[in-house]
């Protein structure tokens, strides 16, 4: 049986139809860049994240750069973050100008372990980037904490975690995004929210802030060729804006199947596979089900034959690539990290995932490990 690690067919079968309705209508309109389809998409984002605005970009690589515009981060200024994260997070660090400071993880979160922020923190701090891993959110409470005390902004990488959630000591409970200064989000198409190309959004409650990250967008214009700012061209395309709005209301249904393939693998798999940890005060979307494994690359060998897909994220951690050399980290700095990056394996969590696939997994890992 073919178990893939992700198949996008079960969730684009269904508005198939609907899809190649909107590309028509576009096509007929020829508005393919912002536009009414962008303005839509930015209302019913704001809306799903709980915040007050929304703004649309190419990619959650840009939203992360011109979030970190926005908030006047650049040369000469820290910004601390995770190295076990996909790339951008420090790439759009780096691309500023700014210099990624990065801080180890809790072992079982893999997200940023708030009590080292701390000691990181130096007078070129300017902001904290907390990755919200696989989709949950890191420990928000303790990082707004450090960030008030700091005067520092927070700019939530919430790539993985759209629409995921976590009950602060307030008694609240807060969706990914809108907790720090901006969140961004990505659409790449594995994302649990993607299209059909690159796409992302940055999402605040500051009004100001929002005005100034759409003239980000579009080269810091004001109006029609005049400047405030350099920004950049972080537009999104009109027709994936469409495709987003159209998948927008079926994502908390798609979360909740992979919920529900998590819990059949919790119950399934026998005691000595570790499975991931959600924290109780945290509601996961499960971009990634993330096991920890010995002897990883023999247990692969074996899925690959029984047709079970899996990957590892992240193989490298972040302060040990090559592109960041000059940043100075050795291996040892970050030991949970490094460790991490040597025994996670992520298996098949998708919302197409059949019972009987499902029960693959469980019968192949079972007798595996
Ligand atoms: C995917 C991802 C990004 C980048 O998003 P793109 O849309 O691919 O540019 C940034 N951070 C994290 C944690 C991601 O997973």
């Amino acid at each position: 049986m073919h178990v893939p690690l992700l198949d996008l067919s079960f969730q684009y079968e269904p508005i198939r139809d609907q899809i190649i309705q909107e590309f028509s209508t576009i096509f007929d309109e020829k508005r393919f860049i912002l536009g009414p389809k962008v303005d839509q998409l930015e209302s019913d984002i704001a809306k799903y994240a709980s915040t007050k605005h929304a703004i649309g970009v190419s990619s959650g690589s840009d939203a992360l750069i011109a979030a970190l515009m926005g908030l006047d981060i650049g040369q000469g200024d820290e910004v601390i973050t995770t190295a076990f994260t996909f790339f951008a997070t420090a790439g759009a660090i780096y691309r500023v100008g700014a210099t990624p400071v990065f801080v180890d993880i809790l072992p079982d979160t893999f997200n940023i372990d708030p009590s080292k922020i701390e000691a990181a923190i130096t007078d070129k701090t300017k902001c904290i980037m907390p990755v919200h891993l696989f989709g949950q959110m890191a420990d928000m409470d303790p990082i707004l904490d450090i960030a008030k005390k700091h005067n520092l902004t927070v700019i939530e990488d919430s790539a993985q975690s759209i629409g995921s959630q976590y009950t602060s000591k307030d008694g609240n409970t807060y969706k990914a995004g809108s907790m720090g200064d901006i969140g961004c989000f990505s659409f790449f198409p594995s994302k649990n929210l993607g299209c059909c190309g690159d796409a992302g959004a940055m999402v605040t409650n500051n009004t100001e802030l929002a005005l100034k990250l759409k003239q980000l967008r579009n080269h810091g214009e004001t109006k029609r060729y005049h400047h405030k700012y350099v920004g950049g061209n972080f537009r999104i395309d009109a027709i994936q804006a469409a495709i987003l709005s159209i998948k927008l209301p079926l994502l908390d249904e798609q979360h909740e199947l992979r919920r529900k393939n998590a819990a059949l693998y919790a119950t399934g798999f026998k005691d000595s596979i570790q499975k991931p940890f959600i924290a109780n005060n945290c509601k996961t979307i499960y971009n990634q089900y993330t096991l920890k494994v010995k002897d990883r690359e023999q247990l692969q060998e074996k899925l690959n034959e029984a047709g079970i897909g899996n990957a590892i994220y992240y193989p490298v951690p972040l302060h040990l690539q090559e592109c960041f050399e000059s940043l100075g980290y050795k291996k040892g700095d970050l030991p949970v990290t490094e460790s991490c990056t040597e025994t996670v394996l992520s298996l098949p969590i998708f919302g197409g995932l059949t019972d009987a696939q499902v029960q693959h997994v469980i019968d192949t890992l079972n007798k595996l490990i």
